[in-house]
């Protein structure tokens, strides 16, 4: 009888064996599906490439030879190990394949964690590695911990570092470490414990997956949505975009404050627009051109244009226009010069002149020249995110009267705040005491762009400005542009061609 059972059992046993298959019997099967201790990334969700290398390493006591020894991704020991893993399709693509992976998870890619559409390259310049203390300690980390709008790890609400915790150098990461001791500062700090990686239960505490779940999901709706406007030599790409990303109202506290210091302005489509000036958008394609020379201002920018020009002249200093500049700079405002006005004991400037808007013929025209071109090239990207590809012809049949009036208003705010500043900085060669004027000093700054449609229709824009870096006078700045300009245009420059009329 019981010969009968055991042979019964053995014969279920082996039908069970032979349907799995016989490499799953061999001692190196374990091996080879999960060939490194720490290689089930379930227990770290959504675990950045970098963060996946960080804890194997350390897990099995990898030496820098054995990245690409064991991992086949190649680096040099001056390689920032975090950027590769980033930015590095080839490093992703070999991490993936040593893992056993079914191809490279979308979440080691920067894009699938953008709330708009850009290129992953966006936080390449001047990526430095970013992480959770607590969440490091164990073995974790993930590129949520890398974006600007976090300052905060969401379910530990520690703040994001950069930095050694111990001595406040830069958190070492390149592709260089001593034998089991990757991530420790040279001042002896380990932000990475062995003990506490090996532990699975001192991974991320239970609910980061589905916070990380929730957020990949609402990235991505908002990724449909939103398209980024980077301005051209975009600098301090972080600042702006915190500043720039608005997280759903439930998660703020998690995400921490934001210095909150840049000049930043939110727009939205009206919902009753009678009708917008269809042609504004045709008389903006000038700036389209490499050095577009002057602008028909759209009827509906024109006062705010003007008003830069007269509210400028009526708060400089006594004697610094003559009464015939004067009138040109409150012309399109339609004031006069008040009765203090104190003229200018000299000679009327051509090159002054040329700075306010010019009133012909019941048309508005503004000199081009005076505006850095990252404000009117600003115009131009939000223009082209509007048309979506596209004609102008097929964009003014399709779009809405709602739509056009936000595009207008925006670009005539964008252009409107562009010349005042280079008006500031051009007037500050003749009139060097607007360095005295606190907020109204000579500065510049690059409009950041977040523009939001509805299916095709423009139906929010939010902008940040960060102030530009650069050596010398604004004023310098904008005559070095100007010559940028020429140049792409390929002619040759003639002496004090700023401010004439191009035929
Ligand atoms: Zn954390
Ligand atoms: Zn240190």
């Amino acid at each position: 009888m019981s010969t009968s059972n055991e042979s019964s059992i053995n014969a279920s046993l082996w039908a069970r064996v032979s349907a799995v298959g016989r490499e799953s019997l061999t001692p190196n099967a374990q091996i080879i599906n999960t060939p490194f201790v720490g290689s089930d990334l379930t227990v770290v969700p959504s675990s950045s490439a970098f963060g996946a290398v960080a804890r194997i390493v350390r897990l099995n006591a990898l030496e820098p030879v054995d990245v690409f020894r064991l991992l086949r991704i190649r680096t040099r020991r001056a390689d920032d190990l975090s950027a590769l893993m980033t930015f590095s399709h080839a490093a992703q693509a070999a991490l993936a394949s040593a893992l056993r992976l079914q191809g490279v998870p979308p979440t080691w890619n920067l894009t699938a964690w953008f709330p708009f559409q850009a290129s992953s390259e966006l936080l390449k310049p001047g990526w430095t590695f970013r992480y959770c203390p607590q969440c490091l300690h164990s073995g974790y980390h993930t590129l949520l911990h890398q974006l600007p709008w976090f300052q905060r790890c969401p379910w530990h609400g520690t703040q994001l570092r950069r930095e050694c915790l111990r001595c406040g150098k830069k958190q070492m990461v390149l592709a260089d470490w001593a034998f089991d001791a990757n991530l420790t500062c040279a001042c002896g700090h380990a932000p990475l414990s062995t003990r506490a990686a090996l532990r699975r239960a001192s991974g991320p505490p239970s609910g980061a997956a589905d916070f990380i779940a929730e957020y990949l999901v609402w990235a991505a709706a908002e990724r449909a949505r939103n398209v980024l406007i980077v301005p051209e030599l975009p600098e301090d790409t972080e600042s702006a975009l915190a500043e720039l990303v608005h997280l759903p109202r439930d998660w703020m506290l998690q995400r921490g404050v934001t210095e909150g210091r840049l000049h930043r302005r939110t727009w939205r489509a009206r919902r009753s627009v009678q009708s917008a000036d269809r042609e504004a958008i045709r008389h903006l394609d000038v700036l389209r051109h490499d050095r577009p020379g002057f602008l028909t201002v759209p009827s509906a920018i024109r006062n705010a244009i003007a008003g830069v020009a007269a509210n400028l002249a009526l708060k400089l200093p006594p004697s610094t226009l003559t009464d015939r500049e004067m009138t040109l700079f409150l012309a399109g405002a339609g004031i006069d010069a008040p009765k203090c006005f104190e003229p200018a004991k000299r000679a009327f400037s051509g090159t002054l002149s040329a700075l306010p808007p010019w009133e012909l013929a019941g048309k508005q025209f503004l000199n081009l020249a005076c505006l850095h071109p990252v404000a009117y090239r600003a115009v131009v990207g939000l223009c082209d995110v509007a048309q979506v590809g596209r004609s102008l012809f097929d964009f003014h049949g399709q779009a809405t009267d709602a739509e056009l009036e936000l595009l207008t208003r925006v670009c005539g705010h964008l252009l409107a705040r562009g010349y005042a500043e280079g008006l500031r900085a051009t007037l500050s060669r003749h009139i060097p005491v607007l360095y005295e004027f606190g907020r109204d000093a000579p500065h510049l700054t690059k409009p950041w762009i977040l523009a939001s449609r509805d299916h095709t229709r423009l139906v929010r824009v939010r902008a940040v400005w960060k102030p530009m870096a650069f050596s010398g006078s604004a004023e310098e700045l904008l005559e070095a542009e100007d010559q940028a300009n020429l140049r792409r245009e390929g002619r040759p420059r003639k002496r004090n061609q700023r401010g004439k009329l191009r035929q």
